[in-house]
């Protein structure tokens, strides 16, 4: 008895049954049971041939990642450099009638700059987090402070979102952190409210018990709808239009990553249309994990 293993428009092989010695002769039950037999194994190869190629499909585009962000990172520090000096240079002639034309004009080339700068950083993250090659420099930090300092650095972007930004921090919050990439959950989480809550208030509230520290940041913009709240942490996924706000989808996955190698919990509150709070919750002696989300 021969049937053949059928998938979609496509016939992948054929299964052979035979009895010998004992006589035995196939009957139209054993056809059916032996055609039943072929579809399930037809179905089990074709989605163990589709994993594989979805597993290929997704190393490859982290390894284009991995090419792409280093290659752009190389000229565009270079470009920076350059940029900077120049508005140095300006700064340090003000009078100068020719400088003064061209001094928004370099202010503006550095913003954008620095735009692609986090932009390709993100990405270098990506390739570095799925590659497991990103280790924690733990130290003592005060989660105030650096909250503090984080905005104080973002407070040209949040005067031009329009955003005023509260910080209500009772005194210090210590614990053991890696400061680089602490600053990263303040500033992605930061960026994201004055991006999606333009022109409206921000508050970012520090406290804590004795063994966690707590971080909130509330903004007052267009909120997440509740289908979409769990998806928002995951890789290039978004709940916003790209023609509305631009954005790789990236930032809240690096968040939820290094809170995670933090050994810590990252959640959001939100209604649509009313704003939304993220709270990250931190052990103060951060257990040392190496990231990996792959
Ligand atoms: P990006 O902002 O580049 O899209 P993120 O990973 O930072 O990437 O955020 C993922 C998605 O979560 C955003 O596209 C947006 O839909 C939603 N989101 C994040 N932060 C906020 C916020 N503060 N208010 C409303 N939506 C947000």
């Amino acid at each position: 008895m021969c049937v053949p293993l059928p998938v979609r428009n496509r016939i992948l092989g054929a299964i052979t049954l035979a009895s010998s010695e004992s006589g035995r002769r196939f009957g139209p039950e054993d056809l059916a049971f032996a055609q039943d037999l072929a579809a399930r194994a037809s179905v089990a190869i074709e989605n163990a041939r589709l994993y594989r190629e979805a597993r290929e499909a997704v190393r490859a585009r982290d390894e284009f990642l991995s090419i792409a962000s280093h290659e752009l990172k190389t000229p565009l520090t270079t470009l920076q450099l350059q940029i900077q000096g120049l508005a140095r240079r300006l700064k340090s002639s003000p009078e100068d009638p020719v400088f003064q034309g061209l001094a928004s004009r370099v202010a503006t080339s550095e913003r954008q700059v620095e735009r692609l700068t986090a932009l390709i950083n993100n990405l270098l993250d990506i390739s570095r987090i799925t590659a497991g090659r990103l280790d924690l420099d733990l130290e003592p930090l005060d989660l105030s402070a650096v909250a503090r300092e984080a905005a104080a650095r973002f407070r040209d972007d949040l005067a031009r979102a329009g955003c005023t930004l509260e910080i209500r921090a009772d005194g210090a919050c210590h614990g053991e952190w890696d400061r680089l990439r602490l600053e990263q959950v303040v500033m992605n989480l930061l960026s994201n409210a004055a991006k999606y809550g333009a022109g409206r208030p921000i508050e970012i509230e520090v406290d804590g018990s004795e063994t966690t520290a707590r971080f909130s940041i509330r903004d007052h913009g267009i909120g997440i709808p509740a289908e979409h709240q769990a998806r928002i942490f995951e890789r290039f996924e978004r709940a916003v239009s790209d023609r509305h706000y631009g954005g790789l989808g990236l930032g809240l996955w690096i968040v939820r990553q290094i809170v995670d190698a933090f050994g810590g919990t990252i959640a959001v509150e939100s209604k649509a249309g009313e704003g939304s709070t993220f709270t990250v919750l931190l052990p103060r002696a951060a257990q040392k994990r190496r990231m990996n989300g792959a």
